[in-house]
């Protein structure tokens, strides 16, 4: 069975969108299976006809292109659940535009079992181990945190005997030891698939409800779903407790601003989100940066929160996604840009 090895670097995949405007002239996939390349006319936004082209290649550790939800969990999920499982803190985090697939790769569609998404395949994974590893005792968390604008929201503060945020509200802390938590996030011990797939729903729930009540948008937050892992040996008599923390990321949509007029709430969240996708960038470039021993987690909440689950001794994968519609050229050229930065650590 495949384990991954904790590494520090960050594995960085595309997943591209199937659409039915499919830019095939513009994007080509490369049978390695790790290559695109974006080819776009010169002087074509200057309205000038010829026919000389700027290519750009972005090589990767994959590339997902027509390929189904159950290979993605394979080979995007699959190594960082089991690493969660033997002590390893790992992150899966989904990176694009807003509508290139982004909670599809994650969540999954719920019309059909097949495409589900790494979230539910994750848990699914965790509960089967669980399991079938009876020489050990594991005990199982969730707990679901998103980033709005640099406040932090608890999607399962709704859950029933949930004791709320205590006085001082939510914040990140440092613990002991290089770890953090965040403090008045409630955590949700979870026997089953089924139950933890429950609050899965109810947290998106939340998501919905709480951008309506403020007249948001849900794709302007970063949303964190973390399983905590406790686990001991059943058969040594001094074993000692392992914990480790799988987080599963949907991250904000990347895109710029229009030229649109856009008001001054939408401004704002674009300003926020800009500001934690850069420092996320920043983060992950230091932490590959073997020379540099001080790393800017704490410029953003993102970066904060998944300070002890990046880089290091963690598993870190990144989906880059992509639209791949010949109108969106310019945001997948800047996705597929952000993407090869983290790969070329
Ligand atoms: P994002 O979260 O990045 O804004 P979504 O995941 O909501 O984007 O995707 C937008 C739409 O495209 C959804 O209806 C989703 O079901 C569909 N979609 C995205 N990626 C795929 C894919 N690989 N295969 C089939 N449908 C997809
Ligand atoms: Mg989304």
């Amino acid at each position: 069975m495949m384990i991954a090895h904790p590494g520090s670097e960050v594995r960085v995949l595309i997943r591209s969108r199937p659409t039915a405007n499919f830019a095939q002239e513009l994007i080509e996939y490369l049978p390695d299976g790790q290559t695109v390349s974006v080819h776009q006319r010169k002087d074509s936004r200057k309205g000038v006809v010829n026919n000389q082209l700027s290519s750009w290649s972005f090589r990767l550790d994959g590339v997902l292109h027509d390929v189904s939800q159950e290979e993605v969990y394979g080979r995007v999920g699959r190594g960082v659940v089991l690493g969660a499982l033997e002590g390893y803190n790992g992150t899966v985090m989904c990176f694009g535009q807003t509508g290139a697939g982004k909670t599809y790769t994650m969540t999954g569609a719920t019309e059909s079992y097949k495409q589900r998404g790494i979230i539910p395949r994750a848990l699914q994974e965790v509960f089967r181990e669980v399991e079938q590893r009876s020489d050990h005792a594991f005990s199982v968390h969730l707990s679901f945190l998103e980033i709005y604008n640099e406040t932090l929201v608890d999607l399962l503060a709704s859950v029933r005997g949930c004791p709320g945020v205590g006085p001082g509200g939510m914040a990140v802390v440092e613990e002991a030891g290089g770890g953090v938590s965040v403090r008045g996030l409630s955590l949700h011990p979870v026997h089953s698939e089924e139950a933890a797939l429950n609050l899965l729903f109810e947290g998106e729930m939340n998501r919905i409800i709480g951008a309506h009540a403020l007249n948001k948008h849900s794709s302007r937050s970063h949303c964190i779903l973390t399983v905590h892992i406790e686990s001991r040996s059943r058969t040594l008599s001094d074993a000692k407790y392992v914990t480790s923390k799988l987080n599963l990321v949907d991250l904000a949509g990347s895109e710029r601003l229009g030229k649109t007029g856009s008001g001054g709430q939408v401004l704002k969240e674009a300003m926020y989100i800009n500001k934690s996708l850069s420092f996320l960038e920043q983060a992950i470039l230091a932490l590959a940066d073997r020379r540099r021993d001080h790393i800017p987690f704490r410029q953003t909440k993102l970066t904060h929160a998944l300070k002890d689950s990046l880089g290091g001794n963690c598993n870190t994968v990144l989906v880059a996604n992509i639209y791949g519609e010949a109108s969106q050229i310019e945001e997948t050229l800047s996705t597929l840009r952000f993407a090869s930065r983290m790969k070329c650590v």
